[in-house]
């Protein structure tokens, strides 16, 4: 590929709006181009990456059982309606009507979908299990679009769905995805860190999420220092409808619609440092705020209680009372220290966050459990909360907490889906069953937004080979010498025969500009030919990353690559 022809817009400045230094290399890279709020347009060197990462994603779900299929992106209310999610989703479902005046929406993800295919399709248990998955673009109305490609509204995920005809299967199913989600992270070349995450009512460690650990992550994650264990200390993240959440003993009509604001306007309310970290706030009929809902760092709630007006009306339960809510076993060894926001729909739990459980500070585990209206729950004696035995530091060295990116999230979903809309088989009985179902999701565009995120230096950045838009480049320095231009087609030629991707920067630009635009779009390897070089016999290789220069002699110089 030649850069004269390869359109690379490459840009002095960063956006306006870019937060983070992934949306501002992807912009300034020429990457991508933002239409409008939360959605992007892949440019030709972004689309080479996200096609690299789909590639990686694609072959490790191929090795381990899936099936790829592509399924509608519109998608009919009736579906959402059967499964009990139309009017649980909230405002992150896109809605829409047709010329009849029909509902849909761009799906979110494809649980409805998917179990309606598998219903449609499977009789037997001998046709199980079954995994199919896919990587397409999808839709969620995100309260808070930013990030660029970390946190769009479109977006491309992979998502597959495991269908199993017992818990055992769903088991190793799920085994199966978690097993190919570490072969795929590893391959692209990041850090990162497969932790339990929050599984609502099912309970237990059935999700895991897969996180890449940058500072810049909106998730913060409990690790423990000296062994294995490492959890998701999730950000609370609820949004209210006026109709349909209550606050602890408010009544609903003293709230004012529940609203989500900006951090402007929750700066006028709190101080700064404060504001920066609330997602939610709740208003009485005065315009007061009198809860919110923060990210889940201990620290920042205490900031967050000395700046709200009504600060009593949020948190601070005692263990007696959760066992209350909950009618749950709740089996402490001994003093709990433990926190609770929650949200109560008639009065019903639906979110809880941030249980800081242990016999004292040392060995304190965090445990979040988060109740989204979108895992329904199905009892309150369903969620447990953690007891002795369930805390993983058992080596007492406390936990510290760090940054993450969710790239991965899978979950064993069980019949929640296959029940709800008849999703049976017949087993080897002839008795009618229902499903086992697991879901697993991949963040593909976010992925190459992480990665940069972790891959970068202050001149750009530094791409892992695996997700490079190209591996090695090219550069010309003198297109106007028939010998510069001869060396750098042979090598051109013999990079691309030993099956590497490659890019000849031949634009009519000055060295300076031809350098720094290759280290902006970071692809891993550079190769210098210029005249003078080529008289001394010598080419320059450069590794992005390192920064690290070598010689290679001109005659010969494909043993380097050998
Ligand atoms: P988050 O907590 O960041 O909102 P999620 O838990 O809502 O993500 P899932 O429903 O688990 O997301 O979807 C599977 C994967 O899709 C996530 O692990 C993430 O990598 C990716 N993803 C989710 N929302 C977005 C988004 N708005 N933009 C880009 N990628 C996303
Ligand atoms: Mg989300
Ligand atoms: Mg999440
Ligand atoms: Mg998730």
């Amino acid at each position: 590929m030649r850069w004269s022809r390869f359109y690379i817009p490459t840009l002095k400045e960063a956006p306006a709006d870019a937060e983070v230094v992934s949306h501002k290399l992807l912009t300034r890279a020429g990457m991508i181009r933002k239409l409008t709020s939360g959605i992007y347009t892949y440019m030709p060197l972004g689309l080479r990456s996200i096609t690299k990462a789909a590639a990686i994603v694609r072959e490790e779900m191929d090795n381990a059982g899936g099936n790829e299929v592509s399924m509608p992106m519109v998608q009919p209310a009736d579906l959402w309606q059967e499964s009990g999610r139309w009017d649980f989703y909230g405002k992150e479902l896109l809605r829409l009507k047709d010329r009849h005046n029909r509902d849909y929406c761009l799906g979110p993800t494809h649980e409805e979908v998917i179990t309606d295919i598998v219903r449609g399709e499977v009789r037997s248990y001998r046709q199980l299990p079954m995994n199919l998955y896919q990587i397409q673009t999808k839709f969620r109305d995100e309260v808070r679009p930013r990030f660029g490609l970390m946190r769009g509204r479109e977006f491309i995920m992979k998502d597959a769905y495991s269908f199993d005809k017992d818990q055992d299967g769903l088991d190793e199913s799920y085994e199966a995805m978690y097993a190919a989600y570490n072969a795929i992270f590893s391959r692209m070349g990041l850090k990162f860190r497969p932790v339990e995450a929050d599984s609502g009512s099912i309970g237990g460690s059935f999700s895991h999420e897969f996180m890449v650990l940058a500072e810049t992550g909106e998730d913060t994650i409990a690790v423990c220092d000296s062994c294995s264990y490492a959890a998701n200390v999730e950000r609370a993240e609820i949004q209210c409808t006026g109709d349909e959440c209550d606050m602890l003993d408010i009544p609903m009509e003293e709230v004012s619609t529940p609203n989500v604001r900006t951090i402007e306007e929750v700066s006028s309310f709190l101080d700064a440092p404060a504001a920066a970290f609330i997602k939610t706030l709740l208003f009485d009929a005065d315009g007061e705020p009198v809860a919110a809902l923060v990210r889940g760092d201990r620290e920042l709630n205490d900031v967050k209680l000395k700046n709200l007006l009504h600060a009593d009306t949020l948190e601070m339960a005692t263990p007696e009372q959760v066992r209350e809510w909950t009618g749950a076993p709740v089996g402490f060894a001994g003093p709990v220290n433990l926190k609770v926001k929650r949200i109560f729909a008639d009065n019903e739990l639906r979110l809880a966050t941030d249980w800081i459980v242990g016999a004292n500070k040392a060995d304190a585990h965090i445990k979040h459990v988060s109740l989204k209206r979108d895992v329904e729950l199905s009892g309150y004696a369903d969620l447990r909360l953690i007891t002795e035995d369930d805390v993983c530091p058992k080596c007492g060295k406390g936990i510290s907490l760090t940054k993450g990116i969710e790239v991965g999230h899978v979950f064993k979903l069980g019949t929640k889906y296959s029940e709800s809309l008849g999703c049976t088989f017949l087993d080897e009985n002839g008795k009618e069953k229902v499903m086992l179902m697991g879901c697993y999701g991949i963040g593909v565009s976010r992925v190459v937004a992480s990665c940069i995120e972790q891959n970068h230096d202050e001149n750009g950045i530094c791409f892992p080979p695996p997700i490079a838009p190209f591996e090695a480049l090219v550069v010309n320095l003198d297109i106007k010498s028939d010998e510069v231009n001869d060396k750098v087609d042979e090598i051109y030629t013999f990079l691309k025969e030993q099956g590497i991707d490659v890019l000849v920067d031949d634009r009519k630009e000055r060295p300076g500009v031809k350098f720094k635009d290759a280290d902006l779009i970071g692809i891993p390897m550079q190769i210098v030919v210029g005249g003078r070089g080529l008289k001394n016999g010598i080419l320059e290789a450069k590794d992005r990353r390192t920064g690290e220069k070598t010689e290679l002699p001109v005659e010969g110089f494909a043993e380097a690559f050998k």
